[in-house]
């Protein structure tokens, strides 16, 4: 997955060409965050650029600054809409098989709404 080339058949690519819903936040020209489908925390948000980049290797290496400001802003932005701000949150981005990142379109989560726990669990 890391450095796979763009497959366009991942259900993210799918929400982008509005081929299946989505619970949307915030959007912008480049980025756009909605609800994770089968949440694994009270808050559980997605955030992705919508230029086909696999993982997050491949968006810090291609992106435009553009495009990695406005999704670096849309994180914090969400979190504080959701007012995540005060109580705290978890940004985390799975990349590649080590990390079982499942949908290979970038993406980050943003978790909160309740005590998270520790980091990992393996
Ligand atoms: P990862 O394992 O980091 O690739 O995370 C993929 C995330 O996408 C998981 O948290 C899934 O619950 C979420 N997901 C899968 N399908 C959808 C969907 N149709 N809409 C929103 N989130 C989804």
């Amino acid at each position: 997955v890391l450095n796979d080339p763009y497959n366009p058949d991942n259900v993210f690519a799918k929400i982008l060409r509005n081929e299946i819903p989505c619970k949307r936040i915030a959007e912008d020209a480049y980025s756009l965050a909605f609800y994770d489908a089968f949440p694994k925390a009270a808050t559980h948000v997605l955030v992705i650029p919508k230029k086909p980049y696999v993982s997050f290797n491949d968006f810090a290496t291609q992106a435009t600054p553009e495009e990695i400001v406005s999704l670096t802003k849309m994180i914090q932005q969400v979190a504080e809409q959701l007012n995540l701000n005060t109580s705290g949150y978890r940004i985390l981005s799975n990349a590649g098989k080590d990390a079982h990142q499942e949908v290979p379109h970038f993406h980050v989560h943003i978790c909160g709404g309740e005590p998270l726990g520790p980091l990992l669990c393996k």
